[in-house]
């Protein structure tokens, strides 16, 4: 194997994870895809979650929708992520579901050939994507060149299910449901809950759940418990070789800014990948795990690399492979906490220089 650095997607976790949230939300499935399946590839993701018993696929942006339909895939597929101006028109032909938000973009999707078909999405308290200042002349839309498939909405703190304005939102959603459909229009599709909802909350679930960061097997928030108790598997491994090992005395200053010293006479081993590829510039109290045993990074994390102290009797030599998170030492959990981040942007930043190598268990 001539790569540098790899990351392992275990394609059999991935199935597991669909199945058990299939379980818990006893609704349809919505496998979220977007941002290359969190770093995870799209299509290999896309097709094992199908496979699965995932019913639809979601994405950001049309883009992505039309790479999925371009490898053959046939599902119904939502793309949330389309401001005015979008090439709307593609994503009609492609038969690809658009989500709508805003009366501008409206106006441009009544227009299109053939009859669009969308998601309404309203704000019921998060105040990010969705209607809340034009809702009500919105309702005196005419609908009549559309489609009208689905009406959904998004949580602010799923990851907290005690919290009041999770229970606010939810009324908020059946209220704008209840003026929609007051106005002649009934979506057949309504959709609310993300995973942290679909693990904590089942009275969300509605007709559909839409499924990211536990489908990858990562808990929504370490808050909520770790991926294990969740029941959840992680997909990631992400390993990388030592481009060297070298055998340093004690005092010897590491890296840009010599930040940090060694503290003993010891071995560091240089691993090679850096902040291009997605490893945190900032992170402290991570590291690596060379057989079992873990190795802090020691000074700054530069582009391309980083050092590792590996300790003073350790075995490791220049060329071998250590797991940076994964299957064994250190998670992206880990990788969250020590720079201050969540495991979704872990995952997701993992660069493309990295191949993904599929594991098909
Ligand atoms: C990203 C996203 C999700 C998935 O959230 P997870 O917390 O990863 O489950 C669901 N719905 C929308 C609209 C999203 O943007």
């Amino acid at each position: 194997m001539h790569n540098r650095a790899e990351a392992h997607i275990n394609l059999q976790a991935i199935s597991r994870n669909v199945e058990l949230l299939k379980k818990k939300s006893g609704t349809d499935l919505l496998a979220v895809v977007k941002a290359d399946a969190y770093g995870h590839g799209l299509i290999e993701v896309s097709k094992t979650a199908l496979l699965a018993g995932a019913d639809w696929l979601g994405v950001a942006l049309p883009e992505e929708a039309i790479t999925l339909r371009k490898a053959g895939i046939t599902a119904p597929i939502l793309a949330w992520l389309v401001p005015p101006g979008s090439d709307f028109q593609s994503a009609v032909t492609n038969n690809i579901d658009i989500a709508v938000s805003s009366i501008v973009a409206f106006k441009e999707i009544a227009l299109l050939k053939g009859r669009a078909r969308i998601h309404i999405e309203v704000d019921t308290g998060m105040t990010r994507g969705g209607f809340l200042d034009e809702w009500q002349e919105f309702l005196q839309s005419d609908f009549s060149t559309v489609e009208v498939i689905g009406f959904f909405s998004h949580f602010a703190r799923a990851d907290e299910p005690g919290e009041q304005q999770n229970r606010e939102q939810f009324k908020r959603f059946k209220e704008m449901l209840a003026e929609l459909e007051a106005v002649g229009v009934r979506p057949p599709i309504k959709h609310l809950s993300n995973s942290a909802a679909t693990l904590a909350d089942h009275g969300s679930a509605l007709s559909m759940v839409r499924t990211g960061i536990a489908m990858y097997g990562l808990t929504p928030d370490t808050q909520m418990g770790s991926s294990k108790s969740l029941g959840l598997i992680p997909a990631m491994t992400l390993r990388a070789k030592l481009h060297l090992v070298k055998s340093v005395p004690a005092g010897s200053p590491v890296g840009y800014g010599a930040t940090e010293k060694t503290t003993r006479d010891t071995h560091l081993g240089v691993v090679a990948m850096g902040y291009a590829d997605g490893i945190p510039r900032i992170a402290r109290n991570a590291g690596v795990t060379f057989n079992g045993e873990r190795a802090p990074i020691i000074g700054r994390i530069s582009m391309d690399q980083f050092v590792v102290d590996l300790g003073p009797h350790s075995l490791a030599k220049s060329g071998d492979w250590v797991t940076i998170f994964g299957d064994e030492g250190f998670s992206a959990d880990d990788w969250a906490s020590a720079s201050g981040s969540v495991n979704y942007e872990i995952v997701t930043r993992i660069g493309p220089r990295v191949p993904r190598i599929y594991d098909h268990g």
